[in-house]
């Protein structure tokens, strides 16, 4: 698997390229994580997507959310260790509902 936070079968939506799942330790009553399945580090290497990719992912997480039935809702990345990032893979946080802090 491109990530070890994707197991088979965890996938709440799915698009080329794309996955979302739900975070194993939430801190809110919807958390979503969106992963690019090509592996990027963190959100500092963003611009290691081509432009067309870049925009299908941030449409991917606006429409994942909205599918779930999320109309307001926070998306938090976490950059680098000083900034909470523990797993080295790009992912975008979907928090929706109520929220107990900011995930880390
Ligand atoms: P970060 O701290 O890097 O921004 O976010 C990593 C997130 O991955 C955390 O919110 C953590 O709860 C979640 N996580 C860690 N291990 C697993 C796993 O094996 N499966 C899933 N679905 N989430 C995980």
């Amino acid at each position: 698997m491109f990530c070890r936070l994707v197991r088979e079968g965890d996938h709440v939506a799915k698009t080329d390229g794309f996955v979302a799942i739900n975070d194993i330790n939430p801190r809110a009553d919807t958390h979503l994580l969106v992963l690019p399945e090509r592996h990027v580090p963190s959100f500092r290497e963003v611009g290691e997507f081509p432009p067309d990719e870049a925009k299908r992912m941030l449409d991917f997480v606006a429409d994942t959310a909205r599918e779930q039935g999320l109309e307001d809702y926070r998306v938090v990345v976490n950059v680098g260790e000083g900034g909470g990032q523990t797993v080295f893979h790009l992912h975008w946080h979907v928090l929706g509902g109520r929220v107990q802090g900011l995930p880390a």
